[in-house]
């Protein structure tokens, strides 16, 4: 049995997870969910998976979630705040942490689990972004076992040689690796003229033409930051240097990625794109179990087309790279100025075209310092965030998308 912590488990990810974790009831048992403040989900899994405990961070939302397990699940302790991530992520009753908090609040609880020494299945790639070097550290000092639950992410570890250890030095060099091909949809404005990007709303950037995701990630695909960060994870994870690791554009997301060896043999990891299939991979590694995904028909599919880059098109890959160039705090700048962008575009604040903007200009304002602590790392956060807000309070009225309008703006 495997005992599971689920950081997230309202989410997409999360949900997929219990999906995959209840079809295997002899071999997972669910100890510990935890959410942000969707209570009436978190009480629906609870009462479905009964497990220990679960962490509410928001107060409020504990209290209500206190109050309908008591009658409806009481073997459930209500834990509450962000700390209780931590301590559920490194409670001696887990031996896995699914880590699928979205964003940069999900690094102290990863890296609490790396810490104690659990299998890390790693969704929450900001975590990386932020702090790779640090909770590769925090790994080897647990002596931590990673995971990778991002779909590209599991499809190069599983075109890696059996044995390969994510996160630890001197791997990548020994598995004879030539190059990593990092399979990229294009997400939904792929086609798009380039001219009607400004005006894109959240709904069509959130409308994945493949993928069913968050929201945050959903922006991210569309602009390919998700990409960008995926470069950076993929870097980090696999020990692999940024030359080595190239964006292919594979518009059907069937190939997942690819790894070109010495020896100019490619290896590829295919599957129809729904999340439960990497998931289940994770949970169950080295083992293969049952996922629930429909198998792939090839001969429905007929084709799978590839196609280069267009980085004028999609600018926060380069900006993602020139971060990890820069390296030290740079990267957890870029992921929070992201974050307030993305936010901000979701909200109708922003325009869509001004996410890379917004990052590109607190990139170039922030003091980049190098990375030796975690408060560093959260130091350099709350720096981006601050700017990126300014920036985007700062934009001229005209200079906002339509939505962002006041009714009376519009009418003229
Ligand atoms: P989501 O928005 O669907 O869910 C996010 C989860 O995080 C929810 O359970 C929410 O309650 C929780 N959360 C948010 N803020 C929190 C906070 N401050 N404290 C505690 N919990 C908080 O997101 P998702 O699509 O499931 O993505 C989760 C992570 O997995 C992200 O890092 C994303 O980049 C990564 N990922 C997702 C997919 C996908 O297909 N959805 C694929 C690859 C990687
Ligand atoms: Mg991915």
């Amino acid at each position: 049995m495997k005992r599971l912590a689920i950081l997230g488990s309202t989410g997409s990810i999360g949900a997929n997870t219990l999906d995959v974790a209840a079809r295997h009831p002899d071999l997972f048992e669910v100890v510990a969910l935890a959410a942000r403040q969707s209570v009436d989900r978190l009480l629906e899994q609870c009462i479905a998976h009964r497990p220990r405990y679960a962490v509410m961070v928001d107060p409020q939302g504990a209290k209500k979630l206190e109050e309908e397990l008591a009658s409806k699940a009481p073997q459930t302790q209500v834990l509450c705040g962000a700390q209780a991530l931590e301590q559920v992520a490194a409670c001696a009753e887990v031996d896995a942490v699914m880590a699928a908090i979205v964003g940069a609040a999900g690094l102290p609880a990863t890296i609490a689990a790396a810490r104690a020494g659990k299998q890390v299945l790693l969704a929450n790639k900001e975590a990386l972004v932020m702090s790779g070097a640090l909770f590769m550290r925090a790994l080897e000092e647990g002596k931590a076992t990673l995971l990778p639950i991002d779909s590209e992410h599991s499809a190069i570890f599983q075109s890696l040689p059996r044995g390969f250890a994510c996160g630890r030095a001197g791997e990548f060099e020994r598995a004879g690796v030539r190059r990593i091909l990092l399979t990229a949809s294009g997400g939904p404005f792929r086609t798009t003229p380039v001219d009607r990007l400004a005006r894109v709303t959240p709904e069509q950037a959130c409308a994945h033409p493949n993928w069913s995701m968050g929201p945050k990630i959903s922006v991210d695909s569309a602009t390919m930051m998700n990409k960008g960060l995926e470069v950076i994870e993929a870097h980090w994870l696999f020990g692999a240097p940024l030359e080595s690791i190239e964006v292919v554009v594979h518009p059907q997301s069937v190939i997942h990625s690819m790894v070109e060896y010495q020896d100019r043999s490619v290896v590829a990891q295919l599957g129809a794109p729904d999340m439960r299939t990497p998931i289940a991979c994770a949970l169950a590694w080295p083992e293969r179990i049952d996922s629930g995904v429909e198998p792939l028909d090839f001969t429905a599919l007929g084709r799978l087309d590839f196609e280069r880059l267009d980085g004028n098109r999609f600018p926060c890959v380069r900006l993602c790279i020139e971060a990890i160039r820069q390296g030290g705090t740079a990267p957890a700048a870029l992921n929070a100025a992201n974050e307030i962008a993305v936010e901000a575009f979701l909200n109708g604040r922003l325009g869509f075209t001004q996410i890379p903007e917004i990052i590109d200009r607190v990139l170039g304002e922030v003091h980049a310092e190098p990375l030796d602590t975690l408060e560093q790392a959260y130091a350099a956060d709350v720096e981006a965030r601050a700017l990126a807000s300014r920036f985007i309070s700062r934009l001229s009225v005209s200079a906002l998308p339509p939505s962002a309008l006041p009714p009376s703006a519009l009418v003229s």
